[in-house]
């Protein structure tokens, strides 16, 4: 096919990540940004950021988060700092840190020049303000056991106890902290906490832990420290360092923002950012929690974290979903403070039309049956021509070799079919597509297994395009390929992870509802000539079967490899209904 058509991703240059006819649509956030404006409240900056840890991939609930973040500072001249949020080094790897990268760019965003962060580039930093915050009494060391810790802590119902280390001078703390800092003492001997209210209704203000030991090499700090800070109080300081404006983060956090603001205002730090709480995405027929994840990933559920069937942001790419999809999605979500699910559908929407407007068409058929065209002629190659697609004429056309021969799909010729079937039958015809019109003339069986090896018909000149008799109609149309000249192509048929709406409420272990049709591979898949030069990645519409992607590892020339994407149509929505 000719370079146009081919449909490798373009890079997205962040300007037109958001199209300026298209206004984005009102939310809280934004408002709540227009009115910081409007007061001068951060001079008028916006600066935001995107602080995964990099303890698995990324999934398409990050992705809202991704386009929240980077999409607002696009739309208001901002900042948004890529910054790996990298306090715990005991669940963190830098194969994540890579994909991470990979996945944020491949949505069409860019960070900038200096503005890739980790949170341990500020250990130091944050061990001095432990150290301020000691010094003004607002902080100890404490040595009661973790189990002790989290019995002095109280419940939701039962208030705290403070701990007896809470009285420890200034002194003493500091020199207990200095020698964790030095590798004095073992893990879970002494931490550093936060000298709040061991009364407060807010559990997180308890005394929260601040620093831990723990005995690890650190992917960006090595041997450093043995001694790493807390999420609560890493974040704050994190985004204060980085005169963050608008620290956006989903509603579990509410909670948090007490202690956000406890640790800036004790610290008089000379900025304080304003967290604001939105709604994580959920999405029914998967599941989102990096541990389930991780657990269908070890244990070979699927294959790897960049496997189609997943809703990591590597596994949609592989299955053909596009960066445009995607932020499409993420858009006509919104962005609110209520959780909600929302439907798998909209997502599998969103690639359709896309995808509708994008990916050239092609044949492809991917359960051969052998098509004999007794009157025409043996040695005869004629070239159907069909759109690559109607909405790019520029793409050209492209030329389906016709033969005596053919490939159709097994499932459009029926020996005995049910009422209203309109594809090939015994002494029925049908239109091939772009092409004749035929007509089912007898069946060839195997003698013993009666398994049909081949279908023979005849075919009516006049009908072709052109040709008088081209406009008669037949009820029924089928796509075709000629056995000669088609290529084999492995062709994978991803369907959705799971049989259920919701797999994590739907009784038993979320695993007993994995979909075992998610995924079905076929070996014996033929497609157009043309096709022998799809590259990884590379989209088609094969017609009236679906939306493919050449797989993006294991598809080459020798080995052509199509991943399902989408199907035509929502099949789900007529087993849904049944279902009611
Ligand atoms: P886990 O708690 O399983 O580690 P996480 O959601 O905390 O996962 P992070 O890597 O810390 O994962 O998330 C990075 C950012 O993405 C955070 O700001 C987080 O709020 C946001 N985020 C994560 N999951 C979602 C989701 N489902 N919807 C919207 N935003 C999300
Ligand atoms: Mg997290």
């Amino acid at each position: 096919m000719t370079e146009e058509a081919t449909m490798t991703q373009e890079k997205i240059s962040p300007d037109s990540v958001n199209n300026p006819e298209k206004k984005p649509a009102p939310n809280f956030i934004r408002h709540i940004i227009n009115e910081d404006i409007q007061t001068n409240k951060h001079g008028g900056n916006v600066a935001t950021r995107f602080p995964p840890e990099p303890n698995g991939y990324l999934h398409i609930g990050h992705a809202k988060s991704i386009c929240l973040n980077f999409g607002l500072a696009l739309e208001y001249n901002g900042v948004c700092y890529m910054r790996f949020d990298d306090t715990n080094p005991s669940k963190e790897d830098i194969e994540y840190v890579e994909s991470i990268m990979r996945d944020v760019r491949w949505l069409g965003f860019e960070w900038g020049e200096g503005n890739l962060r980790h949170s341990s580039d500020y250990f130091d930093q944050l061990y001095d303000y432990a150290i301020q915050l000691i010094k003004r009494n607002k902080a100890y060391v404490c040595s009661l056991s973790p189990e002790e810790i989290r019995t002095y802590r109280g419940t939701l119902t039962e208030t705290g106890k403070d701990s007896p280390y809470r009285n420890r001078s200034i002194e003493e703390n500091l020199d207990l902290f200095e020698r964790m800092r030095l590798g004095e003492f073992n893990e879970g001997e002494q931490v550093l906490r936060a000298k709040i209210n061991m009364q407060s209704p807010n559990i997180n203000l308890r005394d929260p832990v601040i620093y831990r030991i723990k005995k690890m090499t650190h992917h960006m700090t090595g041997d450093k420290w043995c001694i790493y800070p807390m999420y609560d109080y890493t974040h704050c300081l994190s985004d204060m360092l980085e005169g963050i404006t608008h620290s956006i983060c989903t509603l579990e956090f509410e909670d948090h923002r007490p202690l956000y603001d406890w640790v800036l205002d004790e610290l008089q730090t000379p900025c304080h950012p304003q967290q604001i709480e939105f709604a994580r995405l959920s999405l029914n027929y998967t599941v989102m929690s990096k541990r389930k994840l991780n657990e269908l990933v070890i244990n070979r559920y699927v294959n790897g974290w960049t496997d189609p069937r997943l809703p990591t942001i590597s596994g949609l790419r592989r299955r053909g979903y596009t960066p445009n999809a995607i932020r499409d999605f993420c858009e006509r979500i919104g962005v609110t403070k209520s959780d909600t699910c929302i439907d798998m559908a909209l997502l599998e929407t969103c690639v359709r039309e896309d995808l509708n407007t994008s990916a050239p068409r092609a044949f492809c058929v991917q359960r051969p049956l052998k098509l004999i065209i007794d009157n025409y002629p043996a040695d005869q190659v004629e070239y159907m021509e069909a759109p690559w697609l109607t909405e790019k004429p520029e793409l050209g056309v492209r030329k389906i070799p016709f033969t005596r021969e053919l490939f159709i799909e097994q499932e459009d010729f029926m020996e005995t079919p049910p009422k209203g079937y309109f594809r090939l039958q015994p002494n029925g015809e049908v239109r091939l597509r772009y092409g004749y019109i035929i007509k089912c003339i007898s069946v060839e069986k195997d003698p013993i297994t009666d398994e049909i090896l081949a279908v023979h018909c005849t075919y009516d000149l006049e009908t072709r395009h052109g040709m008088p008799q081209s406009n008669r109609k037949v009820k029924g149309t089928i796509h075709w390929l000629s056995a000669n000249h088609s290529i084999p192509a492995e062709v994978r048929l991803y369907d959705r992870l799971f049989t259920v709406a919701n797999p994590d409420s739907a009784g038993g272990d979320y695993k007993d509802h994995l979909n075992a049709d998610s995924m079905i591979v076929l070996k014996d898949s033929r497609v157009e000539p043309d096709l022998a030069t799809a590259k990884p990645e590379d989209h088609y519409q094969f017609e009236r079967l679906g939306y493919f992607c050449a797989d993006e590892f294991d598809n080459n020339a020798e080995h052509l490899v199509f991943n399902r994407t989408v199907t035509l149509r929502d099949t789900w929505a007529k087993v849904e209904k049944k279902g009611k």
